[in-house]
């Protein structure tokens, strides 16, 4: 795994953007010790990442991890820019948290580029944008990297640093030395769609999705079968958390990024389920009900909105033995970990960090396979394949996992 190296004094950081991430971002910032500038497009949304700030540093002091005295400290370490040229100008590295949208990220660091000196590291927080695309809009593509921050930035443990393949060694040390600095653990990633986590994780969401889509298996019973096994929430609950129409995007853009690789595909009861209103807890339902109406067994009705009224409903009885409902997902994860490592987006180790930091799996997935044994799990594939209702290349043998095995 990658270490990072002490910094010897405060550096000012400059955040771009201050809503969500940037604000979280701005207050991990803050609470390492370092200064901040922000900057937002919009001055209401400063005043709102202040506020949030302020509020993150509350809940801090709660937990009994800052003095009252500290926090004020730190809100006197933030300082708000008026424009890109000036925290291009002050900081010794910047993180961009603005919106998720190419033209704006290009035309946000074509800026930062023209004022930074040429060796301030330009780091952009993009969960699904190419970090090479937004570095070919500067001059000096060296100092561009990802700091890929997960939700909630304070609390979260894990930051992937991507490298494009133009990015300067000194960059990319720059980056990791500042997110170990926060405390927190950095995982080198290639600039590939989805870095590690958002791909190495599809088959959480897709193979439950799948399950549902052919009638094999209810949303109760594959919440259930996933969080005994120790993972700390169910896929469905994790979709109703994050919106189902947020998955749906991030799905959508991956299938896409894999030339619309059959293992990465969306499930059309994702979209259904936006057609019908139900992005999960934000509308008060989604696989479950939220709202005044919600019974106590919890989940929604999901027998009408499957694929030709195909899946299972709520409450009804699952195909699928928990141990194989299990068995599915995780295999499906660990087949996609060997294809990003053959890849060479990460290294085996990082992976597994990458995994139960960032997405809270009890064990990574090199580390399950290791334990299993690999024949036992191209077996366990062979398996799937042969079973699955709705089996698409994601239980073909990753070509690495086979070439080890059979070494
Ligand atoms: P958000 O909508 O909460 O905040 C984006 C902010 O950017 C807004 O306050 C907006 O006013 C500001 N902005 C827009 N144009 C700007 C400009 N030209 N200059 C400066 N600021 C500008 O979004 P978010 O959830 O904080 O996401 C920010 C970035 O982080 C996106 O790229 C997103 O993909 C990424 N990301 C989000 C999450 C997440 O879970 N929300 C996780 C990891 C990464």
């Amino acid at each position: 795994m990658v270490q990072g190296r002490p910094q010897p004094s405060p550096m000012t950081v400059g955040v771009v953007g201050a809503g969500t991430m940037g604000a979280g971002i701005a207050q991990a910032t803050l609470a390492a010790g370092h200064r901040v500038l922000l900057h937002d497009a919009d001055p209401a949304a400063v005043a709102r990442g202040r506020q949030r700030i302020e509020s993150g540093l509350d809940r801090s002091i709660e937990k009994g991890k800052l003095s009252p005295e500290g926090k004020e400290e730190a809100m006197g370490r933030l300082r708000e820019a008026a424009g890109l040229e000036e925290i291009a100008a002050g900081s010794d590295l910047v993180v961009e948290a603005a919106l998720e949208d190419l033209a704006l990220k290009r035309s946000i660091f074509r800026a930062l580029d023209m004022h930074a000196l040429p060796d301030v590291p330009l780091a952009t927080n993009t969960s699904s944008l190419s970090v090479t695309r937004i570095a070919e809009a500067t001059h000096h593509r060296e100092r561009v990297l990802g700091l890929h921050f997960f939700n909630p930035a304070p609390v979260m443990p894990l930051v992937e640093v991507v490298a494009t393949d133009g990015t300067a060694r000194a960059a990319l040390q720059a980056g990791i030395d500042f997110v170990a600095g926060l405390g927190k653990t950095p995982i080198v990633s290639a600039d590939a769609p989805g870095f590690v986590v958002n791909r190495v994780n599809r088959g959480f969401t897709l193979e439950p999705l799948r399950m549902l889509e052919a009638g094999e298996a209810t949303v109760e019973a594959i919440d259930g079968a996933v969080e005994a096994a120790g993972y700390p929430m169910g896929p469905f609950r994790l979709m109703d958390l994050v919106g189902v129409d947020i998955g749906y995007a991030v799905a959508t853009s991956l299938y896409e990024a894999f030339d619309e690789a059959g293992r990465f595909r969306p499930s059309p009861v994702q979209a259904q389920m936006i057609e019908a209103g139900r992005l999960g807890r934000k509308t008060g339902w989604g696989f479950y009900r939220y709202d005044e109406e919600a019974s106590s067994a919890g989940a929604a009705d999901i027998g009408a909105i499957a694929a030709g009224g195909a899946g299972a409903p709520a409450g009804g009885s699952s195909l699928l033995s928990a141990a194989a409902i299990v068995e599915r997902v995780n295999l499906a994860i660990v087949n996609e970990a060997y294809r990003a490592v053959e890849e060479r987006v990460a290294s085996p180790q990082d992976v597994d960090v990458a995994m139960k930091l960032g997405a809270g799996h009890p064990e990574g997935p090199f580390e399950r396979a290791g334990r299993l044994g690999l024949r036992a799990v191209i077996e366990g594939l062979r398996r799937q394949a042969a079973a699955a209702a709705l089996s698409g290349d994601q239980f073909e043998v990753a070509p690495l996992l086979w070439q080890i095995a059979t070494a």
